[in-house]
């Protein structure tokens, strides 16, 4: 008998943002295995899995070890934080059934994704069309990563970055802020979210000029605004369009 991966996103952290399918499919495993910190927010809630858990870089030998299991007829969760389509763990999977011709069944749940997270606590920045990036250049090429910077900044397009700073990667963020600064207004709203619906959580927003790059790392998304994103009573938002075909204000 093959057995089944199930490749969940398990929302930002906290109980609430984990989807019933996601709970559900995750009750059903007999073994869960994901990165050390979203495995510490699962293990009280599952309480018959076993859990196998490993470092931020072990995606390949997570991947391979989930799919190990499951040709031995296991039933295996695997998990990743927000959605694991998104920077997350479901395509390694694919690519290495895909290049082992294995059998398995996978069934890929979706999760909310830290951009929804993190708009949703700074107001209502993704309204209108958006970009989102990630600034590690471990497997894109730095190049490339900033040719659509570029892009981004050229288009007036809101742009949401993912992995903003890590300690193989300090100065991208940098880089990146610069090349907005040549397009955009100094004064374009930023949010930066860290840690959303987890402990610690922290929200700022701030504006392009006066963003610290300290205050960002690995816990962080950045929203970079365009021209049509404001901010009011510390809430930060796109317009959707309507203030130029309808009166708003009444
Ligand atoms: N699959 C995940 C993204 C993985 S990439 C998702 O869909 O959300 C990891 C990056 O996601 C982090 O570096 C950070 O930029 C962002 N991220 C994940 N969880 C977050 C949270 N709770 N708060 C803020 N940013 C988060």
């Amino acid at each position: 008998m093959i057995g089944t991966i199930y490749i969940a996103g398990i929302g930002p952290g906290d109980p609430d943002h984990m989807t019933p399918a996601a709970e559900k499919a995750l009750s059903s495993c007999e073994v869960i295995i994901g990165f050390t910190l979203y495995i510490s927010f699962l293990r009280d809630r599952f309480p018959n899995a076993k859990f196998e858990s490993s470092g931020m870089t072990n995606e390949l030998a997570r991947a391979r070890r989930a799919i190990e299991l499951a040709e031995g007829g296991i039933t295996v969760g695997l998990v990743s934080s927000g959605d694991a389509g998104i920077y997350g763990i479901a395509a390694p999977v694919l690519e290495m059934a895909e290049r082992r011709k294995s059998e398995v069944k996978i069934e890929i749940i979706p999760g909310i994704s830290a951009l929804s997270s993190a708009a949703s606590l700074l107001g209502s920045p993704l309204t209108n069309d958006f970009a989102v990036i990630s600034m590690s250049d471990l497997l894109t090429p730095l190049d490339t990563i900033m040719k659509r910077v570029e892009a981004f900044a050229k288009a007036d397009i809101v742009t949401v970055i993912y992995n903003p700073r890590g300690s193989r990667f300090p100065d991208n963020i940098r880089k990146a802020v610069d090349i907005f600064l040549r397009y955009r207004n100094p004064e374009t709203a930023v949010g930066i979210v860290r840690n959303a619906y987890r402990e610690r959580q922290s929200v700022t927003i701030t504006t392009l000029s006066n963003l610290n790059i300290e205050d960002i790392d690995m816990l962080t998304t950045v929203i970079i605004g365009n021209s049509e994103t404001f901010v009011y009573r510390n809430m930060m938002a796109t317009r959707r369009g309507y203030g130029r075909k309808y009166a708003i204000d009444r």
